[in-house]
């Protein structure tokens, strides 16, 4: 390649969402016929409710919904989103800290746009989701990695944080339930990180997506609401995609102090403008009505968790705790490594080999723990349908003999 033809260092130096790589990969095996059980992205394979789905039909016949809306997105939509933070996280917000994005995605990347400066460190609990690091690259700044493993339940330690903190520590990231472990942190833990950023004036940004799938008794401690204080420095990301099953409408929103939603709204008016109209139409439905969906979604996977925690479990060489929230199990794969696995006795040595040898081998998708910052585990969604997770465990058992 020429040098002129060299892309630039900053998408040269962003990763691939691999959680996207897995699932493209597992549909085109399945598209070309080759049946394929994708634990790969987080997606809830129900429908979307028909009430939000009948929303988004009127709308699309009414053509006020063919323009645009304001970029921070309709004021109902904002009013609702607020109404619903005051229900959900007990305490209020203003429509105007309220910018609805394309997906929590782009909440995520317009924060730390936002908020850094070349060289500036954010402090990401580990393991990650896999956007973090490259959307805080992609602003300039520095991921700061603070591991906490399956022996502490994947539940980020006080002190390591502390420990890692430096003069150019701009950011932490919360995230509970976790994407990928499936943990709930506990009230302790939100409260000792809120308080830590608001001594150290770190900025929090809490991605709060799957608040509404906990399980075994564990509930969602919203940090904004654990210390008040917090707040003046908080942003908040979330979405109608796994609440109501709109993975593919791409609405999320962030909710911040105003100048810094003006600002989100501001940068989203030079890249997308507003979310599609249609799509902010069917997510007031959404976001306005209850919370009956989710939690019949939330029983259905309630079901899969106890039977891929079993059968994970079952398998010689796999440990995985049990998750009490979200919809995915993080697996200890270690004890499958540098040994031979399947009938043509294939080793890997790392957890990527190892994904790729369950897919190839199996037609097993699951994403490796290196696109989290964790390598030797395997994340495996379990919003998949009931059969198919149990075909899915039956291949992974079989395959490792
Ligand atoms: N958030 C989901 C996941 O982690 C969907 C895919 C993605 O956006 O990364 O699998």
């Amino acid at each position: 390649m020429a040098d002129w033809q060299t892309l630039s260092d900053r998408i040269n130096n962003v990763a691939p969402s691999a959680t996207l790589a897995v699932d493209s990969k597992a549909k085109a095996m399945k598209a070309a016929g080759v049946d394929v059980i994708g634990f790969g992205a987080g997606e809830p394979n129900f429908p979307t409710p028909d009430y939000v789905v009948e929303a988004a039909a009127e709308a699309c016949r009414d053509p006020r919904n063919h323009r645009y809306t304001p970029t921070p997105g309709l004021p109902e939509l904002r009013e609702a989103i607020a109404r619903k933070m005051l229900r959900d996280s007990g305490y209020e917000v203003t429509p105007e800290q309220v910018v609805v994005t394309n997906g929590g995605k782009q909440a995520v990347y317009e924060a730390f746009q936002i908020l850094l400066n070349d060289g500036d460190e954010v402090i990401i609990p580990t393991p990650y989701w896999t956007s973090y690091p490259e959307a805080v690259k992609l602003a300039g700044g520095v991921p700061v990695e603070v591991f906490a493993g399956a022996d502490r339940s994947f539940e980020p330690d006080i002190d390591a944080i502390e420990a890692a903190r430096t003069a150019r520590t701009r950011a932490i990231i919360v995230t509970s339930p976790s994407n990928p472990t499936g943990a709930v942190w506990s009230r302790e833990t939100i409260e000792a990180i809120g308080r830590w950023a608001v001594e150290h004036h770190v900025w929090v940004v809490s991605d709060e997506i799957y608040e509404h799938l906990n399980y075994d008794g564990a509930r969602t401690s919203y940090i904004g609401q654990v210390v008040p204080e917090v707040r003046d420095q908080l942003i908040v990301l979330n979405g109608v995609a796994k609440t109501y099953a709109m993975t593919g409408w791409r609405v999320g929103w962030l909710v911040a102090p105003e100048p810094v939603a003006k600002a989100a709204a501001k940068l989203q008016g030079h890249m997308t403008s507003n979310v599609a109209n249609v799509s902010q139409r069917a997510a007031i439905a959404a976001v306005g009505g209850d919370l009956d969906a989710v939690y019949a979604m939330r029983e259905a996977f309630d079901v899969r968790r106890k039977a891929i925690v079993a059968a994970l479990n079952a398998i010689d060489g796999v440990h995985c705790p049990t998750p009490t929230g979200a919809f995915y199990a993080f697996a200890d794969v270690s004890g499958l490594l540098n040994r031979p696995l399947g009938v043509n006795g294939s080793v890997a040595t790392s957890s990527a080999e190892l994904a790729a040898m369950l897919l190839d081998e199996a037609h097993v998708a699951a994403v490796p723990g290196e696109a989290f910052g964790a390598p030797g585990y395997l994340r495996f969604s379990y919003a998949l349908a009931d059969d198919q997770l149990a075909e899915g465990m039956r291949r992974f058992q079989a395959w490792v003999g």
